[in-house]
C-alpha cells in the first residue's frame, strides 16, 4: 500500500467553537429576535476584539473583502494606489471596484511584503494612497512606508488579513497606517466562517465607516453616502465571541507545528524557509517553503504535484501573482520586469498545511514526502 495517506492532509481546517457552548447563544438569539443591524453580539465581538487587539475602533463587516473597499471609500482615495501582486486578490480588486488604478511594486524576498525601497520610483501626481499587505501576518517596514506616505502626503491602507493579533514589542501592528483590515474567514487564524473588520484611529472616522457599512444611513431618513450592506449578524458574531477565547491556544499550536516543520526542514537542501523576527509575537497562519530546483533536483510544481498525489494539499500562495491574471496584466507595473523578486518567489512556493489540530504524525507524513 505504500505510505499514501489515507485521509487527505488539507492546507487548512477551520477553528470552530464547541456546539455546546454556541446552542445557549443561539438560544439566547432566538429569544431577542434581532438577528442583525449592530444587536448584542455585534456590539459584544467589537469589543471583545478590541481589547484582544489592543486597538481602540474596530468596525465589524461580513467579510474582508468590504472594509478594504470602504477603507477607500471612508478615505476617499482615487487616482493611483501603489500596492503588491503578492497577495490575495482580494487586496487589488477592492482598488478596481473603485475605479482606481493599481500601480504594482515588487517585493521584498527576505519578506514577501512591498520593498519600501521601489515605493517612491512607482509615485506620479495621481498617487494618492499605498496598500501594502503583511503578507503570512510577517509585519510590513511600516516605519519606511509611513515617511514615505508622509512626505508625499499619501494614504497608508494595510491589508492584515494575515496579521490577526500580530504585535511588534507588545503593540498591535494595526495601529500602523491610516487603518488595517482583518479577514475572519474559515480559512484564517481567527473565523466567523465569514467576516471581516477594519480598524481606524479616531471616533469620527469609526462612525463613518459605520454609516457606510450600512448604506449610509446616519440615522433613519439621513443617508450621507452611496453605503453598501457590509454588516455581520448576531449568529456569526456571537460565533466569533466563542472562537475568540480559544484564539491563543490555536496560535500556540501553530508555533508547536511550525517548530517540528523548522527542525526537520532547516537541512534539506534546497529548500528554504521564513524566520521569526526577534520582538514580534507571530500568529502562524501560514508556513510557506521556497524551493530552490536546481539544489532541491525536483521543482516547486513537481513537489507541489508529489505531495498531491500523497494526499497532502499545500497551496501555492502567492501563485499565479496578481499582476499575472488577465484583469490587470495590461497595466504597465504588471509586466514580469518590474517584478522580478516576487516573480520568483511566487514561482518557488509552497504553503504547507497547518492549523491548531494538525497532528505531529501528521506533519511527520508531509515531512517525509518534502525531505525524501
Ligand atoms: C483572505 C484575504 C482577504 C479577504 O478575504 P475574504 O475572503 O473576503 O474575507 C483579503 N486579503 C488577503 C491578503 C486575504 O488573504
Amino acid at each position: 500500500m505504500e505510505d499514501k495517506n489515507e485521509k487527505q492532509i488539507t492546507v487548512t481546517s477551520p477553528l470552530l467553537p464547541s456546539l455546546d457552548e454556541f446552542i445557549p447563544y443561539l438560544q439566547d438569539i432566538w429569544d431577542r429576535k434581532w438577528l442583525t443591524n449592530n444587536g448584542h453580539y455585534h456590539q459584544a465581538l467589537e469589543k471583545a476584539l478590541c481589547d484582544y487587539l489592543k486597538v481602540p475602533y474596530i468596525s465589524l463587516f461580513t467579510n474582508g473583502t468590504l472594509p478594504l473597499i470602504c477603507a477607500l471609500q471612508a478615505l476617499r482615495i482615487t487616482g493611483e494606489v501603489i500596492t503588491t501582486p503578492y497577495s490575495f486578490v482580494a487586496t487589488t480588486h477592492s482598488l478596481w471596484w473603485n475605479g482606481i488604478k493599481p500601480v504594482f511594486v515588487d517585493i521584498d524576498p527576505i519578506t514577501c511584503n512591498i520593498d519600501p525601497d521601489k515605493i517612491e520610483a512607482a509615485i506620479t501626481p495621481r498617487t494618492t494612497a499605498i496598500m501594502p499587505v503583511h503578507v503570512y501576518g510577517t509585519p510590513c517596514d511600516s516605519q519606511r512606508i509611513q515617511e514615505i506616505a508622509d512626505k508625499y502626503g499619501l494614504k497608508v491602507i494595510y491589508d492584515a488579513a494575515h496579521a490577526f493579533g500580530v504585535e511588534i514589542n507588545g503593540r498591535s501592528i494595526l495601529e500602523t497606517g491610516d487603518m488595517s483590515t482583518l479577514s475572519f474567514h474559515a480559512t484564517k487564524v481567527f473565523n466567523t466562517i465569514e467576516g471581516g473588520a477594519l480598524v481606524c484611529h479616531d471616533e469620527k472616522m469609526k462612525k463613518r465607516i459605520d454609516y457606510l457599512k450600512n448604506f449610509g444611513f446616519a440615522d433613519e431618513t439621513t443617508v450621507i453616502a452611496p453605503g453598501i450592506n457590509g454588516k455581520m449578524d448576531e449568529i456569526r458574531s456571537a460565533y466569533g465571541l466563542l472562537n475568540l477565547k480559544q484564539v491563543d491556544n490555536a496560535i500556540k499550536a501553530r508555533q508547536q507545528i511550525v517548530s517540528q516543520y523548522r527542525k526537520e526542514l532547516r537541512e534539506t537542501k534546497g529548500i528554504s524557509l521564513m524566520d521569526d523576527i526577534s520582538g514580534v509575537r507571530h500568529n502562524y497562519s501560514y508556513f510557506p517553503i521556497f524551493v530552490n530546483a536546481d539544489e532541491y533536483g525536483m521543482t516547486r510544481d513537481e513537489l507541489y504535484f508529489k505531495m498531491k498525489e500523497h494526499n497532502i494539499l499545500g497551496r501555492r500562495y502567492f501563485y499565479p501573482l496578481i499582476s499575472d491574471f488577465p484583469t490587470y496584466r495590461g497595466i504597465e507595473s504588471a509586466k514580469s520586469d518590474n517584478l522580478p523578486a516576487a516573480t520568483k518567489i511566487a514561482n518557488s512556493v509552497i504553503c504547507l498545511p497547518i492549523y491548531h489540530n494538525l497532528s505531529k504524525l501528521e506533519v511527520e507524513l508531509i515531512l517525509n514526502q518534502i525531505r525524501k
